[in-house]
This record gives structure tokens, C-alpha cells and sequence, in this order.
């Protein structure tokens, strides 16, 4: 597609750029701003038109199909990974809904991290588990269980870093080597860092996954997802799978998150320098015991972050609080969220307004205690998605709680 009618872009443009400028298809009214196609069909000026747009997928003929606003998005998400094409879906979990119904079939095998988001263990296990799709759960961390759990029907690799909530880091580079030398794809969910910090394709990862609800869109307004990836994986087999199966995005949608990537580069960064920020400060608290955040020096982790993530740490962070028992640690963490009154209390991430959350009793509360001391989540655990506010006023708000926990 033509970034612009009669001027294209240059070659070699930087990302930032890239995220105000691609994906510009403009009508004969040259609108400025991203164009809204609600429309569900497409005139087409006579049947010829109509049999050749039909026979060609590439068209604009059903909305299901394909739509310039959804196409617009698609163009823009793959100059930012890097990859040849995109394709774009109702929702995130979408997205692995139709790589999982893309690539794999009954008899085959997937090897994914036992710390990905929860939704997309239970759809590997339960839902692809019943067409007969085998699923192996390995360490975020540990290369030889990926490596030990390969089997001549492996096909797919599945990864997200940095992970919910501890944030653990995988190392890209070494899981591609790891797939490619058995004949098996990798997909990364590079929903916590975005293309503004981490490119998974620059890395030898195949498709990349996008919860586009998160960051992308960035103000907590709409839902969407997407693959990137090759013409060969997203035209040739997604294309198909998404036209007959509907996980198709809305266009408004579309345009929100359109919107939000021209200001994904800035967002990712300011609210990454934020969150390094209050990071440091929580480890300087007493009643704290111990920060997650790939952004700092003590996580065991920092280089290969940094590497991996353009010198940035991403906007959530988790800290445990001291605490004897796991009743007193439940206590003490549910004081620190309650004290709050300028951040939400709430479960999602990647918004402009800091969001905190519980994880043992909301995100991980449908796993087993055992499940979740495996897991290293505890009940003094709490999660931190940092916004956009003045950074003194969420500490100030996450001071409230600490300052006056009866531990203290
Ligand atoms: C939210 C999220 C998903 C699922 O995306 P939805 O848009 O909620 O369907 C998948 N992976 C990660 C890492 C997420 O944070």
C-alpha cells in the first residue's frame, strides 16, 4: 500500500517515524488524519469488478474480509516489528486463537513457558488440548527444558518476555536457534515491550503476537490484537483462517489504536524512565522486600533485558513485601492497595493512568497455593503497570500504605 498517492516514502525512516507515517492510504478527499471506514460492504462499479475483487483476497469486498482502516493498522504494526505483514484481530487472545488454529493440527506439539499470560496456557491446554494439540510448560529461564521437551511432532515454540508479574526474561536469539534446529517456528508475545523496545524478528522470532489492548492503544479505550510475521505465514495461512473464521477487528478500533501508536515511541519511554524510577525508590523502602524490574541491576536478568529491550526496563514492576506469615503478607498488601487514591485498583496494564493490582487473588487467583509458591507468587506480592502521572505523586500514593503498615 502507498504511504501516500503520489509521494511514497522514503527508504530507511526510524521507528518513531515509521508510527506517525505508514499505513497512510488516503481517499480523494486527502483527508490528514487516519480515515474511519465504517462500512461493512464495498460498491464495486460493475460484476467483472465484483468476480475479479472476489477471486482477489487482497480487495476490499466484505469487512470480515479486509477493511482500509483494519489495513491501515496492519501496514503500520508490521513496519514497526519489522516484518512483512500483519494481520490484525478482534483481541489478543484472538491472535493466538488464530496462530494456534493457523499452524497446528491434531498429533501436534507445543513447547510454551510456564509463566505466559494465564489465558493463553488455558487455551493451548484446554481448548486446543481437545483437537489433540499436546502442550509442554517449560522454565522462562532455563534453555535445556526447552531444548529437553522437544519431539519430532514439535511445531510451534511459544514465549513472552518479560513475563506477568515477576518479570522473568527469555532469551529470543536462543529460543529462534532452538526452534529453527528442529524444524519448529517461534512466536513471542511482545505485548509488555512493544516494537518501541523490543523487536522479536530482529531476534529470529517467526510471528510476533500483540495484545494491541495493552500499550498499543495505550489508554485503556479499546481491544485489538495481531500477528506479524512473513507474507508466507500471515498472507498465505493467517489471511485464510481469519476470512473464514471472523476474529476479524473492528474499524473503529482499528483507529483508536492507529492513534495510539503515533505515540507509542514517547509513551514506552517516558513510562519506562517512570517506572525505573519508582522501582528504585520501592527498594529503598524498608517494608520492602524485593523488586522485579528487568530495569534494575539486581535483576538477575538486567543485561540480557537491556540487550533484548533497547536499554529499557518496560512499565510494570512487581515488589513483594516482608511479612512472616502468608496471612500477615495478604494483610500487609491489601493495606499498601487500599491506602492508594490516585492509583486504580484494578487488573489490566498499559494504560497512562498506574494501575495496581494483586496478583494472588486476581490474575493468579484460580491457581492452587502450591501452583502459585511454584510460580513465586506470593501473597505479599503486588503489581505495579506505571502511567504517565508525576512520578513523586505515585509514590507519594503507594507511601500512604507502606508508612503506616502495622509491620512497620
Ligand atoms: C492482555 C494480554 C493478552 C490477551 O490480550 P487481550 O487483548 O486481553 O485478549 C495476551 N498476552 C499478554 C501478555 C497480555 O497482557
Amino acid at each position: 500500500m502507498a504511504d501516500d498517492n503520489r509521494r511514497p516514502l522514503p527508504e530507511g525512516l526510524r521507528p518513531e517515524t515509521l508510527a506517525i507515517r505508514t499505513g497512510l492510504a488516503r481517499s480523494q478527499h486527502g483527508e490528514h488524519s487516519e480515515g474511519l471506514f465504517l462500512t461493512t460492504a464495498y460498491v464495486q462499479s460493475d460484476a467483472e469488478t465484483s468476480a475479479r475483487k472476489f477471486a482477489n483476497s487482497e480487495d476490499f469486498t466484505y469487512s470480515r474480509t479486509s477493511n482500509p482502516t483494519v489495513r491501515s493498522l496492519e501496514a503500520r504494526m508490521a513496519a514497526l516489528e519489522g516484518t512483512e505483514a500483519a494481520i490484525a484481530t478482534s483481541t489478543g487472545m484472538s491472535a493466538i486463537l488464530l496462530l494456534a488454529m493457523g499452524l497446528l493440527k491434531s498429533g501436534d506439539h507445543v513447547i510454551c513457558s510456564r509463566s505466559v499470560f494465564g489465558s493463553t496456557i488455558n487455551l493451548f491446554v484446554k481448548e486446543f488440548g481437545k483437537f489433540g494439540v499436546e502442550t509442554s510448560f517449560v522454565s522462562q529461564t532455563d534453555l535445556a527444558e526447552w531444548r529437553a521437551a522437544l519431539k519430532p511432532t514439535t511445531r510451534l515454540l511459544f514465549a513472552e518476555t518479560p513475563t506477568n508479574p515477576l518479570t522473568d526474561i527469555c532469551d529470543i536469539r536462543a529460543l529462534a536457534d532452538i526452534a529453527h534446529g528442529a524444524g519448529a517456528l517461534l512466536a513471542v508475545d511482545n505485548t509488555y515491550s512493544t516494537p518501541a523496545l523490543q523487536r522479536p524478528a530482529e531476534m529470529g522470532a517467526d510471528i510476533i503476537m500483540h495484545s494491541a489492548t495493552k500499550y498499543m492503544d495505550g489508554q485503556g479505550r479499546v481491544m485489538a490484537g495481531a500477528l506479524c510475521g512473513p507474507n508466507k505465514l500471515i498472507r498465505d495461512i493467517f489471511g485464510p483462517v481469519l476470512r473464514t473464521v471472523g476474529m476479524t477487528l473492528a474499524p473503529f478500533n482499528a483507529w483508536v489504536v492507529l492513534k495510539g501508536l503515533e505515540t507509542l515511541s514517547l509513551r514506552m519511554k517516558a513510562q519506562s524512565e517512570q517506572a525505573l524510577a519508582v522501582a528504585r525508590w520501592l527498594e529503598a523502602q524498608p517494608e520492602v522486600d524485593r523488586v522485579y524490574y528487568p530495569g534494575l541491576a539486581s535483576h538477575p536478568q538486567h543485561d540480557l533485558a537491556m540487550r533484548q529491550q533497547g536499554g529499557q526496563g518496560g512499565a510494570v514492576l512487581s515488589f513483594d513485601l516482608k511479612a512472616d506469615t502468608p496471612e500477615a503478607a495478604r494483610a500487609a498488601a491489601f493495606h499498601v492497595i487500599d491506602s492508594t487514591r490516585v492509583i486504580s485498583i484494578a487488573t489490566n496494564l498499559g494504560d497512562t493512568k498506574t494501575i495496581i493490582t494483586h496478583p494472588a487473588t486476581t490474575s493468579h487467583g484460580r491457581l492452587t497455593e502450591a501452583q502459585r509458591q511454584a510460580a513465586g507468587i506470593g501473597q505479599g506480592l503486588i503489581r505495579l503497570a506505571v502511567g504517565l502521572e508525576h512520578v513523586d505523586d505515585i509514590t507519594d500514593d503507594l507511601l500512604r500504605g507502606l508508612s503506616t503498615l502495622t509491620t512497620r
